[in-house]
C-alpha cells in the first residue's frame, strides 16, 4: 500500500520504518531536515510539502505533537489533498475535543479516519509493539486495523471517534496517580525502617500490587529493569506524562467528570516538571518524597 507518513520524530520515525519493513510504500514529511533523512536511511521516499506527500497514496499516518497541529496538517494539507476514499489515522495524543472534529471535518469530506494514540514508547515504537487504541466507525476501524498492526502487537477499537484518545487519557491519568502512590508507598515504607527490597516482595503479591511497582518499580535496584536503574533516563518523559494529564484535566472539566486524584497527580507533576525535571522519567518524582 501507498501511505503517506507525516510526523517524524521520536515516535513516527520508527513507526514509518516499519510500515517499510512490512512492505508498504511511505511518503514522509516532517519540518526537520534531520527526521526526513532518518526516514529515508529507512526506506521512505521524502517530501519537503505535506500536501505533496499524500498525492497518490491509499492511506495517510500522522503522529504529531498536539491538536493545534493536528487540525491544521489536516485542513492545509491532508483533507482535498489526499485521494478520495483514502484511509487516514492520526496516532498524536491530543485532546478529544479536536480529534472528534477533525474526523467529523475529514468524514464531511467524504474520508474514513480513525484516532489511533498509542501506549509504549519509543522503544516500542522502533519495536513494532506499540498497543493503539481506536476510535472511529466500525468501517474506518477495518480498514485502519490491518496498517496499525504493522506497527504494532495490539490493536482495539475503542468505540467511536475520539474514544481512542479518552481511552489514553484515561490510562495515563490512571499511571500518574498510580506512579505517585506508589513513590509515596515506598518512601514511607523506608521511613518505616522497611528495607525497598522487602516491601517490594510483600506489596508485589499483595493487594498494593500496581504496573509502576511490578514492571515500572521507581526504587533503583528492585524490581525488573526500569529508568531508576539508570539514574531516571529514558522511559516515558515527564513532561510527556504532564501533558497527557493536562488533557485529562480538560476532558474532566468538558464531561464534568469528578477527578480529585488525577487533578493532585496532574498538579504534583506541574511542580516536579516546573523545577527542571522534564527529561526525567516520570518515574523520578519519587525523588521528591
Ligand atoms: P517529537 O516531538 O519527537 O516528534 C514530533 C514531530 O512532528 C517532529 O519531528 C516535528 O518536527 C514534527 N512536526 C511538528 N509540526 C509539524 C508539522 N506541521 N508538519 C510536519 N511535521 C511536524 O514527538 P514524539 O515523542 O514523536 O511524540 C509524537 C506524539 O506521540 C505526541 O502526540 C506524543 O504525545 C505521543 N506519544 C509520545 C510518546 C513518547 O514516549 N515519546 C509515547 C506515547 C505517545
Amino acid at each position: 500500500m501507498k501511505i503517506a507518513f507525516i510526523g517524524l520524530g521520536n515516535m513516527g520515525g520508527g513507526m514509518a520504518a516499519n510500515l517499510v519493513k512490512a512492505g508498504h510504500q511511505v511518503n514522509a514529511f516532517d519540518l526537520s531536515e534531520a527526521a526526513l533523512a532518518a526516514a529515508s536511511d529507512n526506506g521512505c521516499a521524502t517530501y519537503t510539502d505535506a500536501a505533496e506527500a499524500v498525492q497518490g497514496v491509499e492511506a495517510v499516518v500522522t503522529m504529531l505533537p498536539n491538536g493545534a497541529i493536528v487540525k491544521s496538517v489536516y485542513s492545509d494539507s491532508v483533507i482535498g489533498k489526499t485521494p478520495e476514499g483514502a484511509i487516514l489515522l492520526d496516532c498524536s495524543t491530543i485532546d478529544v475535543a479536536t480529534a472528534r472534529e477533525v474526523i467529523a471535518m475529514a468524514e464531511g469530506a467524504g474520508y474514513d479516519m480513525v484516532d489511533a494514540p498509542v501506549s509504549g514508547g519509543i522503544a516500542a515504537a522502533n519495536g513494532g509493539t506499540l498497543t493503539f487504541m481506536v476510535g472511529g466507525s466500525e468501517t474506518a476501524f477495518s480498514r485502519a486495523e490491518p496498517i496499525l498492526q504493522a506497527m504494532g502487537k495490539a490493536v482495539i477499537h475503542a468505540g467511536d471517534a475520539g474514544n481512542g484518545q479518552a481511552a489514553k487519557i484515561c490510562n495515563n491519568m490512571l499511571l500518574g496517580i498510580h506512579m505517585i502512590g506508589t513513590c509515596e508507598a515506598f518512601a514511607m515504607a523506608q521511613k518505616l525502617g522497611l528495607d525497598p527490597q522487602t516491601f517490594f516482595d510483600i506489596s508485589s503479591v499483595s493487594s498494593g500490587q500496581n504496573w509502576s511497582m511490578t514492571s515500572y518499580c521507581p526504587v533503583p535496584g528492585v524490581g525488573p529493569q526500569s529508568p531508576a536503574d539508570n539514574d531516571y533516563q529514558g522511559g516515558f518523559a515527564t513532561a510527556l506524562m504532564l501533558k497527557d494529564l493536562k488533557l485529562a484535566m480538560e476532558a474532566a472539566v468538558s464531561s464534568g467528570a469528578a477527578v480529585p486524584m488525577g487533578a493532585r497527580a496532574a498538579a504534583l507533576y506541574e511542580d516536579f516538571n516546573g523545577a527542571g525535571n522534564g527529561g526525567r522519567d516520570f518515574s523520578a518524582i519519587i525523588t521528591t518524597l
